[in-house]
């Protein structure tokens, strides 16, 4: 017989109908090119097992992780093909799994591109780093043997101030438009999110969205186009009162100007609620439940002067709507995401 362990005391609901329509919503706005979805880091924290088959009943058909480790969790839900891995191929262990496997390396440099070539050749999609100066052969090695040599999908670049009103932008685009002619490739590839949102010229074959998938707004002109989609809630695991003059959590930084009913809830840094969050506050049915004190790795303890009647086992939510979280902790929408640990139910 095997035990099942209780429910977690924490646990992120997904909104996935918010999901498939900012995919959809970004397909839109994505005009002629079609979008398809960064999916790398496990879906930005949110679960590969949740989010892609979600995407996939949208109508995404085009994923890209970082990692060779990533392939396997998507693949489990799309075809291998359909999934590009943005680090490369940058040996020959890599190289011969891809092969096997049937995912698409991103050859990101003249190394990658010979390696390929040298280990079997064969369709791959190629960055080219117009900017941004992280992965990616320089546009002025277009012409290079080992280039042309590629069998290339997908011509890809990557966009570093997409989210600004940067001159970099029309930069990259014009170092974009002006490679194009110099490799053989199926389809082009330049915006991310924000990308989508700087115009239809951006746009070529297919965008790549991550962040505003997820619920992240990097620019302005998305916000009436994308909904919120992961919402952190945890439990109260203790419900007491404390007496004016005492203190709570590390460091006594929270010291009670009277007497007070405090909850301690299950989510704490190693969830991915950092100490930004120290002076929050968290929700239930509209009621504001501020956070007391420091962060501790597994629990916060909330002032419940506002909602008397919460008992031990009943449910708080994270506020999380990423542009509001974002200027509330300091940290960014991306890191948001992705800082969520591994225990939420
Ligand atoms: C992560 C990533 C994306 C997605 O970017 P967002 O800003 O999250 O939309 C697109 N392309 C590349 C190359 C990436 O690394």
């Amino acid at each position: 017989m095997t035990v099942e362990p209780p429910p977690p005391t924490l646990r992120l609901r997904i909104d996935e109908s918010a999901l498939a329509a900012n995919w959809r919503a970004l397909d839109r706005l994505s005009g002629s090119a079609r979008a398809g979805a960064a999916v790398k880091a496990n879906c930005y924290g949110l679960g590969v097992e949740t989010c892609v088959p979600v995407l996939r009943d949208a109508g995404c058909r085009d994923f890209f992780v970082a990692h060779w480790s990533e392939v396997t969790g998507v693949a489990a839900h799309v075809a291998p093909e359909r999934i590009a891995v943005l680090h490369g191929a940058g040996n020959r262990a890599e190289a011969d799994y891809a092969r096997a496997i049937g995912a698409r390396p991103v050859i990101d440099s003249l190394h990658q591109a010979k390696l390929w070539t040298e280990s079997g050749g064969g369709p791959c999609h190629l960055m080219v780093d117009t900017g941004i100066n992280r992965l990616g052969i320089r546009p002025d090695k277009a012409g290079d043997p080992v280039i042309q040599a590629l069998e290339v999908e997908v011509l890809l670049s990557h966009l570093a101030c997409a989210d600004e009103d940067s001159a970099m932008n029309a930069h990259q685009l014009d170092a974009f438009r002006a490679v194009l002619p110099q490799i053989r490739h199926r389809e082009a590839s330049l915006s991310n999110s924000a990308g989508i949102a700087l115009g239809p010229q951006y746009r070529f074959d297919l965008t790549r969205p991550g962040l505003s998938l997820y619920g992240g707004v990097p620019r302005s002109e998305l916000a009436a186009h994308i909904r919120q989609v992961a919402y952190p809630e945890a439990a109260l695991i203790a419900v007491k009162t404390i007496r004016a003059g005492e203190h709570v959590g590390y460091n006594a930084t929270f010291t009670a100007p009277r007497d007070m009913r405090v909850g301690t809830v299950s989510l704490g840094y190693a969830d991915g609620i950092l100490r930004a969050w120290a002076g929050a506050s968290l929700r239930h049915e509209g009621c504001s439940i501020p956070i007391l004190g420091k962060v501790s790795m597994d629990m916060v303890v909330v002032n419940l002067t506002e909602a008397p009647n919460l008992q031990e086992g009943d449910w708080l939510s994270l506020p999380y709507a990423l542009p509001e979280a974002a200027a509330q902790t300091g940290l960014s929408q991306y890191e948001l995401l992705t800082v969520l640990g591994n225990r939420f139910g």
